[in-house]
């Protein structure tokens, strides 16, 4: 079997598209055969309601992977998708950074769980909108980090934050890890700020950004109150299209050297 590649999808801004990326990039690389697995590390439960298992169906969650003593095997759940595995969350995992804070090897307990895993061409991790201790674990885990970047006029500033905390990851804890890439989402062709932002990201982030470009479009923002991922609920949208030709070029980019 292949090595398994983790990506934590990042951005501590919320709204950004994270959630939306995680499920339907992860949604298209199993189309394409790739065994994959969602872990959602968000609170907020977002990529488990949008993968179909509501809150009743959450026995076993992200916070029993990191906080009890649970193995990656017994917190995950197959979803109604073929290929396509979910680790789910819930408020339980609210508590997490105080709780955990004090433990010996806090930033270290996703990255133990999810070395046992040989089951998985691609784990990604659905992170919270903060840059904490869950999203530290996701980053000391993690290959990379893929970080969705909505069109607005702050956004960048923001970036530059979440590239400190990359920083401090690489020096401390996991000197591997990488940047791949910057998700433009959410673009509106019809906004000149939109397309401002998008030009001065490609100018000072160059080769980071990937070439494709998510555009807003209503059948992303449905798919989640109907359970599934846009490709399943609409295979045909702009959103699928651009979700499909994301993962042709995330896998490109695996397959390029660092
Ligand atoms: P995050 O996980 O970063 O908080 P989400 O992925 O949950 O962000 O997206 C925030 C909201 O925007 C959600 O309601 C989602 O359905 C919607 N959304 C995300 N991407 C798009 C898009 N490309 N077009 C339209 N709506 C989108
Ligand atoms: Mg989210």
């Amino acid at each position: 079997m292949s090595e398994t590649r983790i990506i934590a999808v990042a951005n501590q801004k919320g709204g950004v598209g994270k959630t939306t990326t995680a499920i339907n990039l992860g949604a298209a690389l199993a189309e394409g055969g790739h065994r994959v697995a969602i872990i959602d590390l968000d609170p907020q439960g977002n990529a488990s309601t949008g993968l179909g298992v509501p809150p009743e169906k959450r026995e076993l969650t992200s916070y029993d992977l990191l906080a009890a003593d649970r193995t990656l095997e017994e917190t995950l759940q197959a979803t109604a998708i073929e290929n396509l595995w979910l680790v789910p969350s819930n408020s339980d995992l609210s508590s997490a950074d105080f709780q955990l804070s004090s433990r010996s090897g806090r930033t270290h307990l996703l990255r133990r769980k999810l070395s046992e895993s040989r089951e998985f061409d691609y784990i990604l991790i659905d992170c919270p909108p903060a840059l904490g201790l869950l999203t530290v674990n996701a980053m000391v885990a993690a290959d990379s980090v893929l970080v969705p970047l909505q069109a607005e006029f702050y956004a960048l500033e923001g970036l530059s934050q979440l590239l400190m905390t990359v920083r401090e990851v690489r020096q401390t804890a996991n000197p591997d890890l990488r940047i791949d890439g910057v998700l433009l989402t959410m673009s509106d062709n019809r906004n000149n700020l939109s397309q401002q932002v998008e030009a001065d990201a490609r100018n000072t982030l160059a080769g980071l950004v990937y070439r494709t470009v998510i555009p807003r479009n209503v059948r992303l923002s449905e798919a989640p109150s109907h359970a599934m991922p846009v490709l399943q609920y609409d295979p045909l949208s702009k959103g699928s299209a651009a979700y499909r030709s994301l993962a042709e070029e995330f896998l490109s980019r695996q397959m390029a050297p660092a």
